[in-house]
């Protein structure tokens, strides 16, 4: 027996065949229908679709005689593929030395006959054969080879289609799961954004809004519903002596010290304005519809309230109030409230002055 050679685009001509994902699949109609027909018009007992694959042959279909597949070193179509142009036929293979003694001939099905078109992929790589075969020698007339030859390309158009199908099935599979990904995706994003959005407006160490949040608020204050100028009040409040509380007591302290005055100041204003940590020890207080008398006097509240906070030592506060002129802007009537602050500080610290 002579085993057949490997072709020498082997490598390729695998790599054409696994693309058809066709290897170890069910019976198709589609094969099912060619091989028939191949049988009748060759007049065997016995015919099939087999495709080559590294060292087995295997068969998409296979009337006649019962095989799942064969060692590729036994097959007659592995030698067919070799010579991919044309059909190979073996009239009888007890006197062809390459077959006398295989299996195949000395055992079940008892081939004598064969004849076997290459199945030619569209990148010009032979997979397979579509074969007929008979336990007697047999000849084929011309028009019967030219039969053959087209079945074979017709079971190619049937694997082409067949993975064409395949293609775009998993193509809309892809699609579905992207269009599914990309909707989670953007929840994650809308999630995620929202979350950015509050983080972006709120000081994490003492949950008040943060300096661009107070802009914002600051801005919109100033004109009432109807768009008129609206007595606003604005307050900066700052702690005294900081450093030296941090320097003392630690950090952690001191940021114990930021986070009970943020408690404080949101009890004094939600409701009646807002508070917000301006940066640092430094809050800054809006009072919408707040002279300038109330608002000093609600910001001595606050300034005797922080200094009876039950920290263990000493904390006092130093505030600067300004009520907002019609024209100004919210930067002016800030640095004026500023200017406040800081004559509280020149004239001893733990009081309220306004601008
Ligand atoms: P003054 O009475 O003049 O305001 O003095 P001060 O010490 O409060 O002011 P200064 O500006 O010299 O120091 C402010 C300190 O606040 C310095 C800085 O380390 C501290 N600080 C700013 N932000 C934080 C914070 O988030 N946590 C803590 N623990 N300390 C902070
Ligand atoms: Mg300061
Ligand atoms: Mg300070």
């Amino acid at each position: 027996m002579i085993k057949p050679e490997k072709p020498s685009n082997e490598a390729l001509r695998l790599d054409a065949l696994y693309r058809y994902r066709i290897l170890d699949t069910d019976k198709e109609k589609s094969f099912e229908d060619l091989v028939t027909i191949a049988k009748a018009v060759c007049g065997t007992s016995m015919a099939a679709v087999t495709l080559i694959d590294a060292e087995r042959q295997w068969f998409k279909s296979i009337q006649g005689t019962e095989a799942a597949e064969l060692p590729r070193a036994e097959s007659m179509c592995g030698h067919a593929i070799l010579q991919p142009q044309q059909v190979m036929v073996i009239e009888d293979a007890r006197v062809d030395e390459r077959f006398h003694d295989n299996p195949i001939v000395t055992g079940a099905p008892h081939v004598r006959f064969y004849a076997g078109a290459p199945l030619i992929s569209n990148e010009g790589y032979p997979l397979g054969t579509l074969c007929v075969f008979d336990p007697q020698p047999h000849q084929l007339d011309t028009d019967q080879t030219e039969a053959l030859a087209a079945l074979s390309r017709q079971v190619m158009l049937v694997m082409e289609l067949r993975r064409f199908a395949q293609d775009i099935q998993s193509h809309m599979l892809e699609r579905e799961d992207y269009e599914r990904l990309l909707n989670e995706y953007h929840d994650l994003l809308l999630a995620q954004n929202a979350d950015l959005a509050e983080q972006s407006r709120t000081d994490v160490l003492t949950g008040l809004p943060n300096r661009r949040a107070m802009s914002v608020a600051l801005e919109a204050s100033l004109l009432d519903a109807d768009g008129q100028p609206r007595q606003t009040a604005v307050a900066l409040v700052d702690i005294d002596h900081f450093k030296q509380i941090n320097d003392l007591h630690g950090h952690a302290t001191g940021d114990r010290v930021l986070a009970e005055l943020g408690v404080l100041l949101r009890a004094h204003f939600s409701g009646r304005g807002m508070a917000a940590r301006y940066g640092g020890e430094e809050f800054v207080v809006l009072m919408p519809d707040t002279d300038l008398r109330t608002a000093e006097l609600q910001c001595d509240f606050l300034r005797m309230a922080v200094a009876e906070l039950p920290l263990g030592f000493p904390v006092t506060i130093s505030i600067g109030v300004a009520a907002h002129k019609a024209g100004d802007n919210v930067d002016q009537t800030v640095s004026r409230a500023d200017a406040a602050l800081y004559q509280a500080k020149r004239s001893g610290r733990d009081r309220v002055e306004v601008a």
